[in-house]
């Protein structure tokens, strides 16, 4: 299906990508380009890669199929650095985890969006980076989000599309806008919690006493504040106007849960924890008979 696949940093999300189309049998050659030498390297002993380059513009050089799986904050210097590389064919696309900023990146790069961009975002992923975190299976039964625009080729679309789907992953559509807002809220708002809650803990005195004695519920609202602290850096600062709207919102909502605790309020505190776990179990349900959640 793809002849030639160029990645843009190899590492989780992109090696895995790499590994699954091997796998299926639907990739000739895959080119890797990245910083390190020492990662590319171990990507090229994983089976990830045929070969690599460090020069961007040698990279895409007759890639039919390129992936960008850079931090978000690198999107944009990756996008200069091919725009006049590329072939005419070559479909774009890219795995970050908002999209709003990946298509201002490429249009900023290329003067206006090609129309062989699709923006995409797997729903999977571990706490694991670089080209030693990636395995075959990580899209298998996964979603993955992809957001066309009105520039995007209906075929470019397909192809990314058919390649996702090579990988056992399940791929649906929305919009870019309607990605942010709900990605925002169901996962960059959780990860900003857990890495301040665990932050503001962390700086409290007597700090190693207050760890000893957190069990269980500490740790399954916490495990996420163990993820790339560079990978969410970059998250907030990208999508950031989605972010503040879900923060505020829930900033309202911890307001009157502070109100209910000072005013005594149990009815109160009983209905929300009440609504939460019926919202809860009603997401677990779903989970069980649905692709499954990726820990992002
Ligand atoms: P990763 O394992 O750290 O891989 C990223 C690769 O990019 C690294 O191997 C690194 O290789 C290269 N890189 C880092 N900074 C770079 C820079 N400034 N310029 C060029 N290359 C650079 O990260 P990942 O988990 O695969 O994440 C990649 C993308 O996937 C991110 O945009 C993230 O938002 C998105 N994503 C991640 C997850 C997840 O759970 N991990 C889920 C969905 C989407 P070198 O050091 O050799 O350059």
């Amino acid at each position: 299906m793809i002849n030639r696949l160029c990645i843009f940093g190899v590492g989780l999300m992109g090696g895995s990508l790499a590994l699954a189309l091997r796998r299926a049998g639907q990739v000739g050659e895959v080119v890797g380009c990245g910083r390190s030498r020492a990662n590319l390297e171990e990507a090229l002993s994983c089976g990830i890669l045929d070969r690599y380059e460090q020069d961007p513009a040698q990279a895409v050089r007759g890639a039919d199929m390129v992936l960008l799986a850079v931090p978000l904050g690198a999107m944009h210097s990756v996008c200069v650095a091919i725009r006049d590389h590329l072939a005419a064919d070559a479909v774009l696309t890219d795995v970050g985890s908002a999209k709003g900023s990946v298509v201002e990146d490429v249009r900023a790069a290329f003067g206006t969006l090609p129309t062989q961009f699709v923006p995409g975002h797997p729903i999977a992923g571990t706490e694991k980076s670089g080209a030693t975190a990636a395995f075959a299976t990580l899209y298998e039964k996964r979603r993955v989000i992809l957001t066309p625009l009105p520039e995007t080729a209906p075929q470019a679309l397909a192809r990314v599309r058919m390649m996702w789907e090579l990988t056992g992953a399940v791929v649906e559509e929305t919009t870019v806008t309607h990605h942010d807002e709900v990605l925002a809220a169901t996962s960059h708002l959780p990860h900003l919690l857990a890495f301040g809650l665990v932050d503001s803990l962390a700086q409290q005195g007597e700090r190693e006493e207050i760890f000893r004695y957190a069990a269980g519920g500490f740790r399954d609202f916490t495990r996420i504040a163990s993820s790339d602290p560079v990978m969410w850096r970059d998250i907030c600062l990208a999508n950031r106007e989605a972010i503040l709207q879900a923060l505020a919102h829930f900033e309202a909502d911890l307001h009157a849960i502070k109100q209910a605790v000072r005013n005594e309020d149990g009815h109160q505190l009983l209905a929300c924890f009440q609504r939460a776990k019926v919202a809860r179990d009603r997401f677990c349900d779903i989970v069980a008979t649905s692709p499954e959640m990726g820990p992002e």
